[in-house]
């Protein structure tokens, strides 16, 4: 079992289309408070990523918000967290939240959330961490984008161990199940030796 005490959460700086993104972010902020889960994120007070750390708070949980200097106006940063970075750069920004987190989860988000989530799947792959990387499939949002991955190993630019890190999930209790569980490839995956 993987002792998971904070997870970052990657997710939009908008609160998108549907009402049901603004759920998903209040469900992932009970289920980390239930779990006594700390909250790492962006850091801002707009779109799902504000609303998931208010309702941390709301709920008695430890919201830690990383938001970089350039940022801290544009996005609004949170002023009620119980810690928050102020970072010199967007990979400083990036680097401490990994650094802080056992684990991470994309949400419904933007091109900053899915910048962020392959830059830590990558990271996963190469082997620069063993933590757990997966989706929030809310609503079906990410589908076209779970295709598109099945493409790429279908296609062989990526080894089935790698893919196969990348959990996904349409609840957050299934997803962080899986994190306790969760085994990181070992030498052989990465040299892809069991692989034709
Ligand atoms: P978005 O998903 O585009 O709404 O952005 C979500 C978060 O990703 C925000 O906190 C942005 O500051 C951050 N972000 C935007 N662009 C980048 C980038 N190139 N690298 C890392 N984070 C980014």
């Amino acid at each position: 079992m993987t002792s998971i005490n904070s997870i970052c959460i990657y997710c939009g700086s908008s609160s998108g289309r549907l009402d049901a993104y603004a759920s998903a972010a209040l469900s992932m902020a009970e289920s980390l408070v239930n779990r006594n889960i700390k909250l790492v994120y962006g850091g801002a007070s707009i779109g799902i990523m504000g609303m998931m750390a208010d309702q941390v708070l709301k709920l008695g949980g430890q919201a830690i918000g990383v938001i970089p200097k350039a940022l801290a106006h544009k996005e609004v940063a949170h002023q009620h967290l119980t810690e928050l970075h102020v970072t010199q750069s967007m990979h400083e920004r990036k680097m401490l939240m990994a650094e802080l987190s056992d684990g991470f989860i994309a949400l419904p988000g933007g091109i900053g959330t899915l910048e962020e989530l392959f830059e830590i799947w990558t990271w996963a792959q190469l082997g620069f961490h063993q933590k757990p990387c997966g989706l929030l499939n809310v609503e079906g949002y990410y589908d076209s984008l779970i295709e598109f991955l099945d493409h790429v190993r279908a296609e062989k630019f990526v080894k089935h161990h790698h893919r196969a890190m990348l959990m996904v999930e349409s609840g957050p209790e299934a997803l962080l199940d899986r994190y306790v569980d969760y085994q990181p490839p070992t030498v052989e995956h990465w040299l892809g030796k069991d692989e034709t």
